[in-house]
């Protein structure tokens, strides 16, 4: 068997279609505004702020970048921005994930477009309308776009951090998956992940994931973004897996290309949201 290889990009570009419709609805007079506030950002926040700016300037949406020199001015900013109306989004770069997980609970959750708010991570748990973490929001849309039924399917996902790991498990169970979610403690990890239907790798390691961890027939997403020499690559062997898989997606070209749009997906969602209060 060899896989179906899933196209982001062909994914993205449905999506940035349906956007662009959105925003033609919200009647704004004005472009939509995202602040990316960066401190300390390393080179693959980078790197992603010239993609998301890549998207914006296809949408048409303003994108401004600060950087902060210290903590409590990028705090003030937050206090700022939340309360002016000419804000759509805000969205965090901080490397140290404490600082992260404290600076994102301060903005308001509408303008929460990676959904990293415990408000936001919270709706996400009762199921109830907010903006959900955007790498979630990619995995659970490519698996739609091929029509691949989730309900009743075994999911295991590798990695359990706020923004991806976790979220993914929790959308996978709303969608009425049984999940196993495994991490750093987690001992012979193939024994669950040859039993998956739907495998999602989020771990951080490239090649972590070879042919013989996986269920024959497998739906193999991987999040993973890692940078070996002057390449980028995933957490799985992407040759050898996609001969046993079903579906893949690769590494670049896959979940990256949808995250990117499913920020402005928030931004949007965001809108309305604040719009309906
Ligand atoms: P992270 O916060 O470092 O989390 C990594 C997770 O992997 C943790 O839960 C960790 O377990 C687990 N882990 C580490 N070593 C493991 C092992 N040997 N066996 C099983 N689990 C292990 O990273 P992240 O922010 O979730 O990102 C993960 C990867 O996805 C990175 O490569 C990142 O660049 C990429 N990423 C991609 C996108 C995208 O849109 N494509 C978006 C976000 C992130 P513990 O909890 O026990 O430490």
């Amino acid at each position: 068997m060899s896989a179906t290889v899933i196209d982001g990009r062909l994914i993205r570009e449905k999506v940035l279609g349906e956007l662009k419709e959105q925003i033609a609805c919200l009647n704004l007079h004005r472009p939509l505004r995202l602040a990316i506030f960066q401190y300390n950002p390393q080179i693959p926040d980078l790197l992603y702020v010239n993609s998301l700016k890549r998207v914006a300037k296809k949408l048409e949406v303003e994108v401004e970048v600060k950087t902060f020199e210290d903590l409590e001015t990028l705090k003030n900013a937050i206090d700022e921005y939340n309360v002016n109306d000419f804000v759509d989004g805000i969205m965090l770069q901080i490397p140290n994930k404490r600082d992260y997980l404290y600076y994102t609970s301060l903005i308001v959750p509408e303008k929460d477009v990676d959904g990293a708010t415990p408000v936001n991570l919270g709706k996400l748990i009762r199921k109830d309308k907010g903006l959900r973490p955007a790498t979630a929001d990619a995995v659970i849309r490519i698996i739609k776009e091929t029509g691949y039924e989730i309900r009743g399917k075994n999911a295991c996902i590798l990695g359990r951090s706020f923004r991806s790991g976790l979220p993914i498990a929790i959308m996978l169970m709303n969608e009425d998956a049984t999940c196993t979610v495994c991490h750093s403690y987690s001992k012979d990890i193939s024994v669950y992940t040859k039993e998956a239907d739907i495998l999602v790798v989020a771990v951080g390691r490239a090649g972590f994931v070879g042919a013989d961890m996986i269920k024959e027939g497998a739906f193999v997403i991987d999040v993973g973004i890692n940078q070996v020499g002057d390449k980028v690559v995933g957490d799985v062997k992407f040759e050898e897996v996609k001969e046993k898989s079903a579906f893949i997606t690769p590494v670049p070209g896959g979940v990256g290309s949808v995250t990117d749009v499913m920020i402005f997906r928030n931004l949007i969602k965001g809108v309305i949201l604040r719009n309906e209060k």
